[in-house]
């Protein structure tokens, strides 16, 4: 290995310990700018997949019957450590993404630990329902675990996806078995570290490094109670079609294709600023971005011009440099299916207004930088107006009247996000009620803080992380009818 590096101790976190098993295949995570391999890991066997799920099962139920606020005061203290540690963590997260150190410092462990504090809070002060009945009989209910979870993360947000997970499974009582994407196996073991470090009881949180095989034996064990996957929406189908066979609850965070709407009464500057961080952060690989840009006839002009202006202004060069406003794609293949779409979209008629080229940057010759692209004159029904591209690629649309532009931003299988830019707040939540959409913004975009619930309509998901609302779809309601009187019975 040569350079930077991040090689972990070992592949996987099994029962409260680092476990190696060096029968499974090796995988490298490269750093994205160079190409170079920042560490190596190996996929799991099926013996070190069947012992992360037995060491989850045996350790759960004696955390179900721990008390909440205990549960939660280690959520607390993991977030402590997550803030103290979140330099090295934003480096590590750096090199195994690409993504540049000026967001990692600020949002991955910090999201992490925001996830980890608010359901160490809520693990203390959860409650359930009584419910009265007549004078002899009521009935409560009890909020009980589901058991073991198997989360499976994507690449984008590693140390987030796996939090985003952990914490909600562990308050409420869960244990979990953690796989990472394949692309970026490293700050989900860190994370597994500080659970440790915590207090975590050993077992509780346990990680396995895989391809989508070791995911598939995960979904498909009779160990598993819930499986909480964030990817792409084939993956997806995939995951819920084989959770069915045994009726397991899933939640899923999946693509998107999301519409950003622009009144011509906008405040000018905050919707340019809203359209760049909904397509442009973390070179455009967010599944909630708004990269169907809809802008009213009468601002279009302008807009266009300011987008164009602080778009060219965008520095990209390597992740680690404090000053990189963009990295490169996390790998070859993304960075092709990028090119592809911008391909593709010229040839469909469509016009390149700026961006869309490789760029090599000095000292990483190898990565895979792409210049942030933004196309106009688009048909609704071209194919990058359609599918999701993952990478530094904005549309923009015209449009005229409202109940048109409804219409049009619906017009999609996906519904994970949407915004609306105007100053006219009775429009703006006229037109949100109209949007199939799980997670929406006015006047921004992409701001995701922990209370706020998290997930998709249509295509795009099912269930909710983050807030109150992830209680539901990490935990199960029992009802305890109570009689004080006789038994009615005609027999
Ligand atoms: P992906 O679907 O290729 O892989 C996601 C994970 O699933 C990986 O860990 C992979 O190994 C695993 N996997 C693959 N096949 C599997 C199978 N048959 N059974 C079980 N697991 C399997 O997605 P990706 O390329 O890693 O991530 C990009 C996608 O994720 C995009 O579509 C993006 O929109 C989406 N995403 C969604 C959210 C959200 O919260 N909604 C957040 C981030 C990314």
């Amino acid at each position: 290995m040569t350079g930077e590096n991040a090689q972990p101790k070992a592949s996987h976190y099994i029962g409260g310990q680092y476990v190696e098993d060096t029968d499974g295949k090796v995988f490298e995570s490269l750093y994205p700018a160079t190409g170079q391999p920042v560490a190596r890991v190996h996929s799991a066997t099926d013996a070190i997949v069947e012992k992360a799920l037995a060491s989850a099962r045996d350790a759960q139920s004696a955390w179900a019957e721990t008390p909440g606020f205990e549960r939660g005061r280690i959520l607390l203290k993991a977030a402590e450590i997550l803030r103290k540690r979140n330099d090295e963590i934003a480096r590590v997260e750096t090199l195994d993404t690409g993504k540049a150190i000026q967001e990692t410092l600020y949002v991955d462990a910090v999201s992490a630990a925001d996830n980890m504090e608010y359901f160490g809070h809520l693990a203390a002060t959860l409650t359930s329902e009584h419910i009265p009945l007549n004078p002899t009989s009521f009935a409560y209910t009890l909020r009980e675990p589901l058991g073991v979870v198997a989360g499976i993360g994507a690449w984008n947000y590693p140390i987030q996806v796996a939090s985003w997970k952990a914490a909600p499974s562990l308050a409420l009582g869960n244990a979990l078995v953690f796989k990472p994407s394949e692309m970026t196996p490293l700050t989900a073991l860190i994370l597994a570290e500080v659970m440790t470090e915590a207090g975590l009881p050993d077992g509780l949180f346990n990680v396995v490094q895989g391809m989508g095989d070791v995911g598939a034996q995960l979904v498909s064990s009779p160990i598993v109670d819930k499986v909480t996957l964030t990817g792409s929406v084939p993956t997806g189908a995939k995951v819920m079609a084989s959770a069915a066979e045994s009726l397991k609850h899933v939640t899923l965070e999946l693509g998107g294709k999301s519409p950003l709407i622009i009144f011509d009464d906008a405040d000018l500057e905050n919707a340019v600023s809203g359209a760049l961080m909904a397509n442009f952060y973390s070179s455009g690989q967010v599944c909630s971005n708004g990269t169907r840009v809809f802008v009213q006839d009468g601002i279009r002009e302008a807009f266009t011009q300011r987008l164009i202006e602080r778009t060219t202004a965008i520095k990209l060069g390597d992740p680690l440099d404090p000053d990189t406003q963009m990295g490169p794609m996390i790998s070859k293949r993304q960075a092709e299916i990028v090119a592809g779409y911008i391909a593709k979209g010229l040839t469909e008629g469509a016009t390149l207004l700026t961006g869309g080229e490789r760029q090599t940057v000095s000292g990483c010759e190898a990565g895979e930088f792409i210049t942030p692209a933004i196309f106009s004159a688009l048909r609704d029904d071209a194919t990058i107006v359609r599918e999701e591209i993952f990478g530094p690629v904005m549309c923009l649309l015209e449009f005229s009247a409202e109940e048109d532009v409804i219409a049009r931003a619906n017009d999609t299988e996906f519904g994970l996000a949407a915004g609306v830019f105007t100053r006219d707040l009775a429009r703006a939540h006229r037109v949100i009620t109209k949007l199939q959409a799980g997670t929406t913004w006015i006047n921004n975009f992409n701001v995701t803080p922990v209370g706020v619930p998290f997930g998709g309509h249509k295509r795009s998901g099912i269930g909710r992380e983050n807030a109150e609302a992830a209680v539901a779809y990490y935990s199960q309601i029992k009802s305890v009818y109570v009689e004080m009187g006789d038994v009615d019975a005609p027999y």
